[in-house]
């Protein structure tokens, strides 16, 4: 059953309606595209129902233990389960994020082979979710230097799509934070990969807020943000943002630590997220947060509020201060 699709019907899977006969709840198209990563503990169709008692309109999930190399094959009633499931809570788009072990920019043999043999079991899987993307971090070099692990990922890249020949899911090449040897910090290494990869068109990428700034991308003031914008826009392509993960960042720009921080309460602040929520051109573009959990739904909830918060009003209108009250206390 590798690979196989199972017919939805109604919208596409990025959630965009099909016209009429959109089967997804309707009522959830006038509300922001933001959701939160979601557990899938107990079974892969209970990330959705999670989503829903947040209130999400998206989600994200793992499509497998994230910390195994292997998984235990989906079975097609699996996936039927999943689209039901879907199709009752009205989530859309579901995104996947690629486990934690897999390196393809590795310089290591075994390495570098397991993660491409992974990748193509989560390929798999996501096709048969009918999740329209996979997000992935491009890698590390491990001290091999930044162009060959780039290479490196290209020729995997050609590799997994020679062998996914007719998927519609899309891999999504996130921005990293640039900690220790990883690659994808700048906008030029995405850029590079997606102009290598051969079937380019299958490729987009998945900005995280919190990763760009500790890789020395500023947000936090119009400006800045809209320079941060402009120089994406000339190097990568708008076109190519499919997704963004929204989420703070606990330590200071271009400190290439990679540690999320609840909305608000971190370095980059408020009103970055106003302008991300603001901005028109995301509307479409499903907005994640992969904020601390601490052992409950409460944060996820609580981050849901302040971006929905955002959207309405301007922070410091007495509207937006006097709901944002509370958030302090994260
Ligand atoms: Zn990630
Ligand atoms: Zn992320």
């Amino acid at each position: 059953m590798a690979g196989q699709r199972i017919k939805r019907i109604g919208s596409d899977r990025t959630g965009k309606a099909s016209g009429t006969t959109n089967g997804l709840k309707q009522t959830m198209a006038n509300y922001p595209l933001i959701g939160a990563h979601m557990s899938i503990a107990g079974g892969l169709s209970n990330a959705l129902l999670r989503g829903q008692e947040l209130g999400c309109r998206t989600i994200q999930i793992f499509t497998k233990n994230n910390n195994q190399w292997k998984a235990k094959g989906l079975t097609s009633k699996e996936a039927r389960r999943f689209l039901d499931h879907q199709m009752e809570t009205g989530i859309s788009p579901v995104l996947g994020h690629t486990g934690y072990l897999i390196n393809l920019a590795s310089p290591e043999k075994d390495v570098y082979s397991m993660s491409r043999d992974s990748m193509l079991v989560e390929l798999k899987r996501a096709e048969m979710l009918g999740l329209p993307y996979l997000v992935m971090h491009p890698g590390s070099h491990v001290g091999s230097g930044e162009g060959q692990g780039i290479q490196r990922v290209i020729d995997s890249l050609d590799w997994l799509h020679d062998r996914t020949r007719g998927y519609e899911v899309k891999i999504l090449l996130e921005t990293t934070a640039g900690q220790g040897t990883s690659i994808g910090y700048r906008f030029e290494h995405l850029a590079q990969i997606i102009e290598g990869t051969e079937e380019s068109q299958r490729l987009g990428v998945c900005l995280d807020t919190c990763h760009i700034f500790a890789a020395g991308y500023d947000i936090r003031t119009r400006r800045a943000y809209d320079a941060t914008f402009v120089g994406f826009e000339k190097v990568v392509g708008l076109s190519r943002l499919m997704a963004i993960h929204a989420n703070d960042s606990m330590k200071p720009l271009a400190s290439h630590v990679d540690r999320h921080q609840h909305i608000g309460q971190g370095e980059i602040g408020l009103e970055a997220f106003r302008l991300l929520m603001k901005d028109e051109r995301w509307n479409h573009v499903p907005k994640i947060l992969e904020t601390p959990k601490e052992g409950g739904n409460e944060k996820d909830i609580q981050n849901l509020h302040v971006l929905r918060t955002l959207l309405k009003g301007r922070p410091g209108s007495r509207r937006c201060e006097s709901s944002l009250t509370g958030i302090r206390n994260f």
